[in-house]
Protein backbone atom coordinates (compact mmCIF):
# COMPACT_ATOMS: atom_id res chain seq x y z
CA UNK A 1 0.00 0.00 0.00
CA UNK A 2 1.07 3.53 -0.80
CA UNK A 3 1.76 5.74 1.89
CA UNK A 4 -0.42 8.81 2.09
CA UNK A 5 0.97 12.10 1.00
CA UNK A 6 1.13 14.04 3.53
CA UNK A 7 1.14 17.85 3.56
CA UNK A 8 4.32 20.21 3.30
CA UNK A 9 4.57 21.19 6.65
CA UNK A 10 4.84 25.23 6.38
CA UNK A 11 7.92 26.71 7.19
CA UNK A 12 8.42 27.95 10.47
CA UNK A 13 6.88 31.70 11.30
CA UNK A 14 10.04 33.67 11.58
CA UNK A 15 8.41 36.10 13.48
CA UNK A 16 6.49 34.02 15.83
CA UNK A 17 9.71 31.93 16.29
CA UNK A 18 11.49 35.32 17.11
CA UNK A 19 8.86 35.71 20.01
CA UNK A 20 9.37 32.80 21.44
CA UNK A 21 13.26 33.63 21.79
CA UNK A 22 12.71 36.99 23.21
CA UNK A 23 9.67 36.11 25.72
CA UNK A 24 12.57 33.18 27.16
CA UNK A 25 14.61 35.96 27.17
CA UNK A 26 12.82 37.89 29.34
CA UNK A 27 11.87 35.31 31.31
CA UNK A 28 15.24 34.45 32.31
CA UNK A 29 16.65 38.04 33.15
CA UNK A 30 13.46 38.50 35.82
CA UNK A 31 14.39 35.10 37.35
CA UNK A 32 18.00 36.43 37.30
CA UNK A 33 16.70 39.60 39.12
CA UNK A 34 13.82 37.45 41.68
CA UNK A 35 10.87 39.20 39.75
CA UNK A 36 7.93 37.28 37.88
CA UNK A 37 8.06 37.63 33.79
CA UNK A 38 4.13 38.83 33.87
CA UNK A 39 5.43 41.92 35.34
CA UNK A 40 7.23 42.63 32.25
CA UNK A 41 5.20 43.87 29.26
CA UNK A 42 6.64 43.64 26.10
CA UNK A 43 5.57 46.42 23.97
CA UNK A 44 6.29 45.66 19.80
CA UNK A 45 8.42 48.33 18.16
CA UNK A 46 6.79 48.25 14.89
CA UNK A 47 7.93 51.41 13.21
CA UNK A 48 8.50 50.92 9.66
CA UNK A 49 6.66 47.98 9.88
CA UNK A 50 3.52 46.82 7.76
CA UNK A 51 0.54 45.87 9.15
CA UNK A 52 0.55 42.23 8.38
CA UNK A 53 3.31 41.75 10.23
CA UNK A 54 1.70 43.56 12.90
CA UNK A 55 -0.78 41.26 12.70
CA UNK A 56 0.86 38.27 12.87
CA UNK A 57 3.02 39.15 15.58
CA UNK A 58 -1.17 40.21 17.10
CA UNK A 59 -2.21 36.71 16.40
CA UNK A 60 1.54 35.21 17.98
CA UNK A 61 -0.27 36.93 21.35
CA UNK A 62 1.37 39.95 21.40
CA UNK A 63 -0.85 42.99 21.99
CA UNK A 64 1.24 46.23 22.96
CA UNK A 65 2.81 47.78 20.15
CA UNK A 66 4.64 51.04 19.76
CA UNK A 67 4.82 53.49 17.02
CA UNK A 68 6.68 56.56 16.67
CA UNK A 69 5.24 58.80 14.49
CA UNK A 70 2.00 60.00 14.42
CA UNK A 71 1.15 59.34 10.48
CA UNK A 72 2.39 55.77 10.02
CA UNK A 73 -0.06 54.82 13.05
CA UNK A 74 -2.73 56.80 11.02
CA UNK A 75 -1.66 55.03 7.60
CA UNK A 76 -2.15 51.85 9.26
CA UNK A 77 -5.06 52.23 11.41
CA UNK A 78 -7.72 51.16 9.06
CA UNK A 79 -6.20 48.17 8.30
CA UNK A 80 -5.86 46.97 12.40
CA UNK A 81 -8.54 48.43 13.81
CA UNK A 82 -10.54 44.65 14.01
CA UNK A 83 -7.41 44.28 16.71
CA UNK A 84 -7.74 44.81 20.51
CA UNK A 85 -4.32 46.66 20.58
CA UNK A 86 -2.62 48.61 23.39
CA UNK A 87 -0.84 51.33 20.99
CA UNK A 88 1.97 53.30 22.42
CA UNK A 89 3.18 56.49 21.23
CA UNK A 90 7.33 56.40 21.50
CA UNK A 91 8.40 59.34 19.66
CA UNK A 92 8.75 62.89 19.99
CA UNK A 93 5.24 64.57 19.54
CA UNK A 94 5.36 67.83 18.41
CA UNK A 95 2.52 70.13 19.76
CA UNK A 96 0.62 70.54 16.54
CA UNK A 97 0.20 66.67 16.44
CA UNK A 98 -0.92 65.87 20.08
CA UNK A 99 -5.05 66.70 19.09
CA UNK A 100 -4.87 63.44 16.30
CA UNK A 101 -2.45 61.56 18.87
CA UNK A 102 -4.33 61.07 21.55
CA UNK A 103 -6.83 59.72 19.04
CA UNK A 104 -5.08 57.08 17.96
CA UNK A 105 -3.02 56.00 20.96
CA UNK A 106 -3.65 54.82 24.35
CA UNK A 107 -0.69 55.60 26.00
CA UNK A 108 1.79 58.16 24.85
CA UNK A 109 4.89 57.32 26.38
CA UNK A 110 7.27 60.06 25.31
CA UNK A 111 5.80 63.18 27.12
CA UNK A 112 8.19 65.68 27.74
CA UNK A 113 6.33 69.20 28.71
CA UNK A 114 3.85 70.44 30.69
CA UNK A 115 2.04 72.27 27.30
CA UNK A 116 1.89 68.42 25.32
CA UNK A 117 0.34 67.02 28.74
CA UNK A 118 -2.28 70.01 28.90
CA UNK A 119 -2.90 69.19 24.70
CA UNK A 120 -4.10 65.74 25.40
CA UNK A 121 -5.49 66.26 28.53
CA UNK A 122 -7.86 68.71 26.43
CA UNK A 123 -8.12 66.44 23.35
CA UNK A 124 -9.23 63.92 25.88
CA UNK A 125 -12.11 66.12 27.65
CA UNK A 126 -15.41 65.23 26.72
CA UNK A 127 -16.49 69.47 27.02
CA UNK A 128 -13.62 70.91 25.61
CA UNK A 129 -13.48 68.77 22.72
CA UNK A 130 -14.47 70.37 19.27
CA UNK A 131 -17.99 68.67 17.70
CA UNK A 132 -16.06 66.95 15.02
CA UNK A 133 -13.33 65.41 16.95
CA UNK A 134 -16.22 63.66 19.84
CA UNK A 135 -15.64 60.34 17.76
CA UNK A 136 -12.19 60.26 19.73
CA UNK A 137 -11.87 58.07 23.01
CA UNK A 138 -12.72 60.18 26.05
CA UNK A 139 -11.44 58.01 28.83
CA UNK A 140 -8.10 59.01 30.21
CA UNK A 141 -5.15 58.71 28.34
CA UNK A 142 -2.19 56.60 29.83
CA UNK A 143 1.08 58.70 30.02
CA UNK A 144 4.67 58.62 30.81
CA UNK A 145 7.20 61.13 31.35
CA UNK A 146 10.10 61.00 29.06
CA UNK A 147 13.46 61.59 30.74
CA UNK A 148 17.00 62.25 29.07
CA UNK A 149 19.07 60.00 30.61
CA UNK A 150 22.13 60.94 27.72
CA UNK A 151 23.29 64.54 28.49
CA UNK A 152 24.82 64.82 25.18
CA UNK A 153 22.20 63.09 23.27
CA UNK A 154 19.60 65.61 20.97
CA UNK A 155 17.07 63.20 21.69
CA UNK A 156 13.87 64.58 23.67
CA UNK A 157 13.06 63.99 27.05
CA UNK A 158 13.25 66.35 30.44
CA UNK A 159 16.31 66.62 32.10
CA UNK A 160 16.33 64.37 35.44
CA UNK A 161 16.14 67.39 37.48
CA UNK A 162 12.76 68.78 35.93
CA UNK A 163 10.83 65.67 35.96
CA UNK A 164 9.26 66.32 39.72
CA UNK A 165 7.87 69.92 38.43
CA UNK A 166 6.62 68.32 35.42
CA UNK A 167 5.26 64.92 37.19
CA UNK A 168 3.29 67.57 39.46
CA UNK A 169 2.04 69.60 36.34
CA UNK A 170 0.57 66.22 34.87
CA UNK A 171 -1.02 65.08 38.00
CA UNK A 172 -3.35 67.82 38.16
CA UNK A 173 -4.86 67.10 34.55
CA UNK A 174 -8.09 65.57 34.63
CA UNK A 175 -8.11 63.75 31.55
CA UNK A 176 -4.61 61.88 31.75
CA UNK A 177 -2.95 59.47 33.59
CA UNK A 178 0.40 59.56 34.51
CA UNK A 179 1.87 56.19 34.92
CA UNK A 180 5.35 56.17 35.27
CA UNK A 181 8.80 57.31 33.12
CA UNK A 182 10.18 55.83 30.22
CA UNK A 183 14.09 56.65 29.16
CA UNK A 184 16.84 55.74 26.57
CA UNK A 185 20.46 55.42 27.59
CA UNK A 186 23.15 56.22 25.32
CA UNK A 187 23.83 53.50 22.96
CA UNK A 188 26.85 50.63 24.18
CA UNK A 189 27.98 48.02 21.97
CA UNK A 190 28.60 46.69 25.41
CA UNK A 191 24.47 46.18 27.32
CA UNK A 192 26.10 46.18 30.60
CA UNK A 193 27.51 49.79 30.34
CA UNK A 194 23.86 51.06 30.20
CA UNK A 195 22.90 49.67 33.75
CA UNK A 196 24.03 52.93 35.66
CA UNK A 197 21.56 54.59 33.17
CA UNK A 198 18.71 52.04 34.01
CA UNK A 199 19.31 52.21 37.54
CA UNK A 200 19.54 56.17 37.63
CA UNK A 201 16.07 55.84 35.96
CA UNK A 202 14.31 53.40 38.72
CA UNK A 203 15.95 55.76 41.43
CA UNK A 204 14.24 58.49 39.88
CA UNK A 205 10.86 56.87 39.12
CA UNK A 206 11.22 55.93 43.45
CA UNK A 207 11.76 59.07 44.19
CA UNK A 208 8.82 60.43 42.29
CA UNK A 209 6.86 57.85 43.64
CA UNK A 210 7.66 58.73 47.27
CA UNK A 211 7.22 62.59 46.48
CA UNK A 212 3.79 62.43 44.71
CA UNK A 213 2.01 59.67 46.46
CA UNK A 214 2.79 55.82 46.49
CA UNK A 215 1.74 53.47 43.57
CA UNK A 216 1.72 56.26 41.75
CA UNK A 217 3.73 55.57 38.97
CA UNK A 218 4.83 51.89 38.48
CA UNK A 219 5.79 51.50 35.07
CA UNK A 220 9.36 51.81 33.25
CA UNK A 221 9.41 51.65 30.50
CA UNK A 222 13.29 50.99 29.91
CA UNK A 223 15.36 48.62 27.48
CA UNK A 224 15.20 47.99 23.57
CA UNK A 225 16.39 45.10 21.47
CA UNK A 226 20.22 45.34 22.53
CA UNK A 227 19.68 46.15 26.36
CA UNK A 228 16.62 44.74 27.84
CA UNK A 229 17.99 42.03 29.53
CA UNK A 230 19.74 45.00 31.74
CA UNK A 231 17.33 46.75 32.32
CA UNK A 232 14.78 44.04 33.48
CA UNK A 233 17.48 43.65 35.70
CA UNK A 234 17.56 47.36 36.71
CA UNK A 235 13.33 46.96 37.58
CA UNK A 236 11.65 47.78 33.58
CA UNK A 237 8.45 46.68 33.46
CA UNK A 238 8.00 47.85 29.97
CA UNK A 239 10.61 46.91 27.31
CA UNK A 240 10.68 48.16 24.09
CA UNK A 241 11.89 45.67 21.20
CA UNK A 242 11.57 46.20 17.56
CA UNK A 243 14.41 44.63 15.65
CA UNK A 244 15.05 41.23 17.96
CA UNK A 245 11.45 40.82 16.97
CA UNK A 246 10.24 42.02 13.18
CA UNK A 247 13.62 42.11 12.01
CA UNK A 248 16.47 44.68 10.75
CA UNK A 249 14.44 48.61 9.71
CA UNK A 250 15.16 49.87 6.38
CA UNK A 251 16.78 52.70 6.34
CA UNK A 252 14.78 55.61 5.08
C1 LIG B 1 12.93 52.30 17.66
C2 LIG B 1 12.77 52.40 19.11
C3 LIG B 1 12.82 51.25 19.93
C4 LIG B 1 13.11 49.86 19.40
O1 LIG B 1 14.45 49.73 19.05
P1 LIG B 1 15.08 48.31 18.63
O2 LIG B 1 16.53 48.53 18.82
O3 LIG B 1 14.70 48.07 17.22
O4 LIG B 1 14.53 47.28 19.55
C5 LIG B 1 12.60 51.42 21.29
N1 LIG B 1 12.37 52.63 21.83
C6 LIG B 1 12.33 53.75 21.09
C7 LIG B 1 12.07 55.06 21.76
C8 LIG B 1 12.53 53.67 19.72
O5 LIG B 1 12.50 54.80 18.99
Amino acid sequence: MRAKIRPVTPAPRQIAENLARIRERIAVAAARAGRRPEGITLVAVSKTHPAEKIRELYEAGVRHFGENRVQEREAKSAQLADLDITWHMIGHLQKNKAARAAGLFDVIDSVDSVAIGEKLNQARNPLAAEPSNRSFSTSRLGVLIEVKLDPESAKSGVAPDESQRIGEAILRLACVDLRGLMGVPPYFDDPEQARPYFRRLRELRDALTAHLGASRLPVLSMGMSHDFEVAIEEGATQVRIGTALFGERQKT
